[in-house]
């Protein structure tokens, strides 16, 4: 079935807010370290883009290692001052509600300047700056909800656990979500009393920048938060590999995750990762597949795919697969692709060229391999990184499509028999972030949800996530948790003490 590329919208795009566009002609953004702003040691800058048009946006300070050097100084030094160290745990519930008050007031900006430089549609960038709002609301309350224990023991002993916090965390995140992966990152750790070097993805500095001026406003204390924009291969390098850090905090590709976990082994710090996925999706011959259908079109074209539980492997019965196969066709049409910030736009591009590029490559992999094209296969003509949404049939789990991140609106149908079948195909992968199954009948539902491995199993809907709830991957979907009580544990380290009674 083929499908023409959808139309472009028509609808009254909204103008850039006058926030967001005194924020980008006020010049190049600087770093923040130990509380001030300050160019890169070395001078240079780098050059920032918008997506749906492919123009240069903005310029931010390339930091590198003598800047991280600084800031890790700078946090240490923080860290260890009494103005942070020995804040009581309800002022830094004030603290991170002041935060979430600071980006609630400056939504509208801080959704502007990250549609703009990564082309998530802006009612959606409103949503997700709404939700970094509630992550600070959420990790507020848990400053003074986080307790020890007394301990069982010889009676002329008496044994207690604190909970003490990490101490400097580098926090490296990619361009999907900048601030809701800085968020996630952020908010536990400043609850629980470390300090912080945030190194946005190289594509997305913007929006970081802004979000540090928002702490600054709200009292972080100087040194407390400490922002680096900069490549990876130079900031972020030096950030995975400093003696001076003790934690680090990564979202982004596996292939960086393996490169950050390596370069900590220095000072063995504290990793947690979360990285990517090829989760699978099953859909079994009893499920609302209307409801399957609609739930799957969002699970892997949410902004434009790029988001790492993308149901990129939907296994479906064979006595359904056609049916679902066509339903999933249409309803790809229901998309309205365009600009950001046209409030009509249900898809907006993808964020940089490189991954246009790379999308683009695995049309040409998915159709070499074998794989036939359903819906899509080609990027849209007009300005900017467009492609279709692209539904490949016919697609064994041993190809390329099936086993490799696409990160773009693009997924693969793989045909099952029998449930053990259907696990064994959705088990055979590197990942196991995330996994969703679709059917009437509760016992398989359940049953799948246990046999799956990943970190997140969803059952008759997809991509929920909820700060209540913990995030994170099995296998080379990563390392550690986040969300909910148990990012507490990746903030904090639990020191026993001993005290002789007599
Ligand atoms: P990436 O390179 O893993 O980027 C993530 C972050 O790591 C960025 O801040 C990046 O800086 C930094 N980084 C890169 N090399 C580093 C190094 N050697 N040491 C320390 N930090 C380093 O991801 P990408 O290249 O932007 O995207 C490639 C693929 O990764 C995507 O196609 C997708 O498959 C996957 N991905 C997954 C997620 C996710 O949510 N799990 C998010 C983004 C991408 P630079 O920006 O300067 O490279
Ligand atoms: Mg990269």
């Amino acid at each position: 079935m083929d499908q023409q590329p959808p139309p472009a919208t028509t609808h009254a795009v909204q103008p850039i807010g006058a926030a967001a566009a005194s924020f980008l002609a006020a010049g190049p953004k600087k770093l923040l370290i130990d509380g001030a702003w300050c160019a890169a040691r070395s001078g240079k800058l780098f050059e920032t883009y918008n997506p749906a048009s492919g123009a240069v946006l903005g310029e931010a300070a390339s930091g590198d290692k003598a800047d991280v050097d600084a800031a890790v100084a700078a946090a240490r030094k923080a860290f260890d001052d009494p103005a942070w160290s020995g804040m009581s745990p309800h002022a830094r519930t004030r603290l991170l509600l002041r935060i979430a008050d600071r980006v609630e007031a400056n939504l509208e900006e801080l959704a502007q300047i990250e549609s703009l430089n990564n082309g998530t549609p802006l009612s959606l960038a409103r949503l997700m700056i709404a939700g970094v709002a509630e992550t600070f609301i959420y990790y507020a309350g848990w400053s003074t909800k986080i307790y020890g224990e007394t301990n069982p023991g010889t009676p002329d002993l008496l044994n207690y656990t604190l909970r003490q916090p990490v101490g400097v965390c580098g926090h490296i995140i990619p361009w999907n979500g900048p601030l809701t992966s800085a968020a996630w990152k952020i908010a536990p750790a400043l609850a629980m009393g470390n300090t912080v070097i945030l190194k946005p993805a190289e594509q997305t500095p913007l929006s970081a920048v802004r979000f540090a001026e928002l702490l600054i406003e709200a009292g972080v204390p100087d040194g407390v938060f400490n922002l680096i924009t900069g490549y990876g291969e130079t900031a972020g390098a030096a950030i995975a590999g400093h003696p001076g850090i003790d934690k680090v905090g990564f979202t982004g590709s596996t292939e960086v995750g393996k490169k950050i976990l390596i370069a900590s082994a220095g000072n063995l710090k504290r990793v947690t990762l979360e990285l990517g996925g090829k989760s699978p999706n099953i859909i079994y011959p009893d499920a609302d597949l209307d409801a399957a259908a609609a739930a799957t079109l969002m699970g892997f074209c949410f902004l434009s795919g790029q988001i790492c539980v993308a149901a990129s492997r939907v296994l479906v019965h064979r006595s359904v697969h056609d049916e679902f196969a066509h339903k999933l066709a249409e309803l790809t049409k229901t998309l309205v692709i365009g600009d950001p910030f046209d409030p009509a736009t249900t898809m907006g591009p993808l964020a940089s060229r490189e991954q246009f590029e790379r999308v683009k490559s695995y049309f040409h992999i998915g159709r070499a391999d074998g794989a036939r094209v359903v819906t899509g296969g080609a990027a849209i003509e007009r300005a900017g990184y467009f492609v279709q949404p692209t539904v490949f049939g016919d697609v064994d789990n041993a190809m390329r499509i099936a086993r490799e991140e696409v990160f773009g609106p693009v997924t693969t149908l793989i045909a099952f028999d029998t449930e053990e079948q259907a696990l064994r195909i959705a088990n055979d992968t590197d990942y196991g972030l995330a996994g969703a199954v679709w059917t009437r009948d509760l016992a398989t539902a359940h049953r799948n949800a246990r046999l799956l491995n990943a970190g997140t199993v969803w059952i008759n809907t997809y991509a929920h996530t909820d700060l209540i709830s913990p995030f994170g991957g099995l296998k080379q979907s990563g390392i550690g948790r986040e969300l909910g009580r148990h990012a507490l544990d990746a903030y904090t380290e639990v020191k026993s003490v001993f005290a002789k009674l007599g």
